[in-house]
C-alpha cells in the first residue's frame, strides 16, 4: 500500500537543472546569479521594494526584529497558535511575547481584543497568517500607526495568498517568508525578508552577513550568517516559474475537501477581500475522540496528518497565558495531506475514510 504523506514539495526537471547549473560553474556558496534573480522573481511576485534571502524562515524572523531594534525591555504581542519559530525570534533579542487571543473563525489574531494588550513597551506586532488564511490587515495596520507600533507579518504560510489584491509579504512594516520543503514553494531550506524601506534592508543585509560593512572583513555590529545559497535559490527560482500552478491544484484540492467532507468536519472561514494561499487543509473535529478515530484509521490505511500546533504558552520556555481558544482547538484540530502532486483518487479515498469512520 502506497503511503500517502501529509506533504511533498512539487519538484521536476527544472530544479535539478539549475541545481546541476551551479555545480557545474561551481558557484555553490551564497554567491551566484541565482540569489539576486530569485529575490527579483520574489519581488517581482509580490511588488515588495526590497526583498533578502536568507538560510531558513526562522532567521528571517530574527532578522526582521533586529532591523527594527527591538531587543531586552520590549514587548511585542503575537498569539499562542503558531509555529514556535515566530514567538521564538521575539525571545532571541531578548524581548517578551505578549499573547492576544485567536478569533475561531480562522484561528488569527483577534483584532478586537488587540488594544488591551498593547503597554508603553510595546514595539510591534508579529502575526502570522495561519493556515494561510489572511489576517485583518487594514485594522492591524490602523492599531499600529495609531499607537506607533511596527507591524510585522510571519508570511511563512501565505506565500500567493492576496488582501484586497495586495500580496501577503506586504503587509507589514517587514515580512517573512519560509521556503521548507512543506512550504507552498521550497528551496530545501530557505527564506527571505520583504520591506519597503531602504534602511531597514541595509540593516538587514549586514546582519545576515557577519555585520559586515563596506570595509572588508570589517564588522560594525554582531552579525549572524543567515545567507541563502546560490543552490537554494536555484531551487528557488524553478519554483517560483510554475507559482501559479501550484496554487490552482492546491485551491482544488482544498476545494474538494470542502466539498466532500461537508457538514462533517468545520473549515476555517476567510476573511471577505482575501484570497488564502491554500498552502494545507486544516479541519476542526466536532469532538476529540471523532479526531482519534479518524487519525487511526487514516494511519492505518497508511495516510499521514498532522496535528494543529501546541499552543506556545503550554511550551516550558513560555509564560502561561489565559488566551484559551488555542487550546480548544489544538484538542479538535487536524491537517489533511494537501500537496499539489495528491491525486484525486487518493484525495477520494482520504474523504470516504473520514466519512466513513464518522
Ligand atoms: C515554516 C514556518 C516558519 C519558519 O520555518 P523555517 O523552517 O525556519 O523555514 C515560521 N513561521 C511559520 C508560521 C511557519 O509555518
Amino acid at each position: 500500500m502506497n503511503k500517502i504523506p501529509v506533504y511533498e514539495p512539487y519538484l521536476d526537471h527544472n530544479e535539478k537543472n539549475l541545481v546541476v547549473d551551479c555545480m557545474e560553474t561551481t558557484w555553490i556558496s551564497s554567491k551566484g546569479v541565482y540569489i539576486n534573480k530569485f529575490e527579483d522573481l520574489v519581488k517581482n511576485y509580490t511588488k515588495a521594494n526590497y526583498c533578502s534571502a536568507t538560510s531558513n524562515g526562522t532567521n528571517a524572523l530574527h532578522l526582521a526584529l533586529l532591523a527594527l531594534d527591538i531587543k531586552k525591555g520590549d514587548e511585542v504581542i503575537t498569539t499562542n497558535f503558531t509555529y514556535v519559530a515566530t514567538t521564538n525570534a521575539i525571545l532571541y533579542v531578548g524581548a517578551k511575547p505578549v499573547f492576544c487571543e485567536i478569533n475561531k473563525t480562522d484561528l488569527n489574531i483577534d483584532v478586537s481584543r488587540l488594544e488591551k494588550k498593547i503597554t508603553s513597551k510595546t514595539k510591534a506586532i508579529l502575526y502570522t497568517n495561519v493556515y494561510g488564511f489572511l489576517c485583518n490587515y487594514d485594522k492591524l495596520k490602523k492599531i499600529a500607526s495609531k499607537y506607533g507600533l511596527y507591524l510585522i507579518e510571519d508570511a511563512a504560510e501565505s506565500f500567493g495568498a492576496s488582501y484586497k489584491n495586495k500580496m501577503s509579504g506586504t503587509l507589514g512594516d517587514i515580512s517573512t517568508f519560509s521556503f521548507f520543503g512543506n512550504k507552498t514553494i521550497t528551496t530545501g531550506e530557505g527564506g527571505m525578508v520583504l520591506c519597503n524601506n531602504k534602511k531597514h534592508y541595509d540593516k538587514i543585509a549586514q546582519f545576515k552577513n557577519q555585520g559586515n560593512s563596506e570595509k572588508p572583513f570589517f564588522h560594525d555590529v554582531l552579525g549572524y550568517n543567515y545567507r541563502m545559497t546560490n543552490i537554494q535559490a536555484a531551487i528557488g527560482c524553478a519554483q517560483l516559474n510554475k507559482i501559479d500552478e501550484i496554487i490552482t491544484l492546491k485551491a482544488e484540492i482544498y476545494y474538494k475537501y470542502q466539498q466532500l467532507l461537508m457538514g462533517k468536519v468545520k473549515f476555517l472561514e476567510k476573511l471577505e477581500y482575501t484570497k488564502p494561499s491554500f498552502w494545507i487543509t486544516p479541519v476542526v473535529f466536532k469532538t476529540k475522540r471523532q479526531k482519534e478515530k479518524v487519525v487511526k484509521k487514516l494511519l492505518d490505511n497508511n495516510i499521514e496528518t498532522r496535528p494543529f500546533f501546541t499552543p506556545i504558552d503550554n511550551l516550558s520556555f513560555y509564560r502561561k497565558s489565559n488566551c484559551n481558544i488555542a487550546n480548544e482547538v489544538f484538542e479538535l484540530g487536524l491537517l489533511l495531506p494537501s500537496y499539489p502532486g495528491l491525486s484525486e483518487k487518493n484525495q477520494n479515498k482520504i474523504c470516504r475514510l473520514i466519512t466513513t469512520t464518522l
